[in-house]
């Protein structure tokens, strides 16, 4: 379109849209950030509260382990300010708390030893998984990550350990999602026959190791603002309150709302993508459009410290399996996993009610804090009453990679115009390092 430098729309300015921006502000690259809310972040979203300056409403951490997250931080100034989780077990609810046993990989065991000293599994679930060496190797074509562990380990595995811990952070039901979405336990399927041979042979976390989390001591509300600023120093423009309801080209360049581009990337969720598509690329937009999500909500309490107990003082919180769950899936003692959330009057809890197959969004708000207080009450053998309490209503929280949503992906992309490209949860990965990832990779084919 342009004879000088190139103009990309950026459609969406959640932490994939913003790191799109950022990346291509970066190079030199004109860039318009459009984003419907009057606020960026997306899920991305910290807030004061119980006289705290920020608790997050939505990720309280990014993974340690993948370079994006990290390396984001220290590109927009943020590195000296990443603090990691205070040391902390989490627990298993079934009819009361129990430690996560030792030696899992995601909730796959990979020492029979240690699942055997743990009271969550059944001994016939016990012995069950114990087989599991003398198994043949499982086939991975159905793409099912509770299939595949169902088979492997079998069903009180499944259920008590590998569910909660997985479901938990995609809010998925873990017998419809993809095993090649979580790519820990998809490698190691791909590689060995036995999980538990393999467990044996593989390296003993080291003391070295580093943290597993980081998040900004400010929270996570600074890593997208920080990027903003970022952006908008190296040149892009950030519009916020502007959704986008018209795309188009004419093969040279991008109408966007009315205004031409060189190029457009799509941060935004699949299903807004999907209707911005819809008459130019059918195809793609039906890919976009089957694209499900699981809505959540977070309940968000203070506790007076004076009525919590000091035997769950050591914890950063609890799952609670799918035969024993009413709305509460998780639950995080906020102030004990970060110690700088700690005060000496309140005890922050982070509850997350709902998932893939559990609809909330349909109760009101007194439903669903009186089904937080209620159920940890009950889960902790305690009567709860707060101080403070906050909800926080995710519509389309977290994308459902369903089996075969790699497949299906690269299919999609693959068809794709030159000068179009797609960032953000819906297509590599849901955690905030990978929709990182997926906003350099998408800056990068619109540098081009
Ligand atoms: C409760 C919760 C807890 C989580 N915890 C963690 C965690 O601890 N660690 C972790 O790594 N990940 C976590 N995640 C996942 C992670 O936060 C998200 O996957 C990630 O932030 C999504 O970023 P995104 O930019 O792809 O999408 P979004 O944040 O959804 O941003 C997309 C943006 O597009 C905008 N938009 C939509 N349509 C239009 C339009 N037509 N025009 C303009 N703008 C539009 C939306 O308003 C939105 O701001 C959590 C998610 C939730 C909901």
């Amino acid at each position: 379109m342009t004879a000088g430098t190139r103009r990309i729309a950026v459609v969406g300015g959640g932490i994939a849209g913003l790191a799109t921006a950022h990346a291509l502000a970066q190079q030199g690259i004109d860039v318009v950030l459009f984003e419907r809310d009057h606020r960026l972040g997306g899920k991305i979203l910290t807030t004061p509260f119980a006289g705290h300056a920020g608790i997050d409403e939505g990720p309280d951490a990014f993974l340690a382990r993948l370079p994006w997250g990290t390396g984001l931080a220290q590109a927009v100034g943020l590195g000296s300010e990443l603090v990691s989780p205070s040391a902390g077990k989490a627990a298993v609810w079934w009819d009361q708390l129990h430690d996560i046993p030792q030696g899992l990989l995601l909730g796959m065991p990979t020492d029979v030893m240690a699942l055997a000293k743990s009271k969550l599994i059944p001994w016939a679930g016990k012995l069950r998984a114990a087989t599991e060496p003398f198994r043949r190797r499982t086939n991975l074509e159905p793409d099912s990550l509770g299939g595949f562990v169902r088979a492997r380990f079998g069903n009180e595995v499944h259920v008590r350990l590998v569910d909660p811990l997985v479901g938990s952070i995609y809010a998925a039901d873990t017998d419809h999602f993809s095993l090649a979405a979580v790519p820990q336990i998809a490698d190691l399927a791909g590689k060995a026959r036995s999980i538990l041979m393999a467990g044996r042979t593989m390296p003993a976390p080291s003391a070295n190791a580093g943290p597993v989390f980081y998040a900004p001591q400010g929270g996570m509300g600074d890593l997208a603002m920080r990027t903003a600023e970022a952006a908008q120093g190296a040149g892009a423009e950030l519009r916020c309150g502007v959704g986008i309801s018209e795309l188009a080209s004419d093969g040279s360049a991008w109408r966007v709302n009315g205004e031409l581009f060189d190029g457009v990337a799509l941060a935004c969720p699949a299903a807004a993508s999907a209707t911005l598509l819809e008459s130019m690329l059918p195809d793609a937009a039906r890919t976009l459009a089957s694209i499900p999500t699981a809505d959540v909500a977070m309940v968000t309490l203070a506790i007076p410290a004076a009525d919590w107990p000091a035997h769950l003082t050591a914890l950063s919180g609890y799952l609670v399996p799918k035969p024993v769950q009413r709305l509460v899936t998780a639950v995080s003692f906020g102030s004990q996993k970060w110690s700088h959330w700690a005060s000496a009057s309140s005890v922050i809890l982070r509850i997350s009610l709902g998932r893939d197959g559990l609809p909330v969004l349909h109760l009101g708000d007194d439903q669903l804090l009186a089904a937080a207080v209620d159920e940890v009450g009950r889960h902790l053998g305690l009567s709860l009453a707060p101080s403070a309490h906050r909800i926080t209503r995710w519509s389309g929280a977290f994308p459902q990679y369903r089996p075969h949503h790699a497949k299906r992906v690269a299919d999609l992309e693959a068809a794709l115009p030159a000068g179009l490209a797609l960032a953000g949860a819906s297509y590599h990965g849901i955690g905030v390092p990978a929709c990182i990832n997926s906003a350099g990779k998408a800056a990068a084919r619109l540098a081009q």
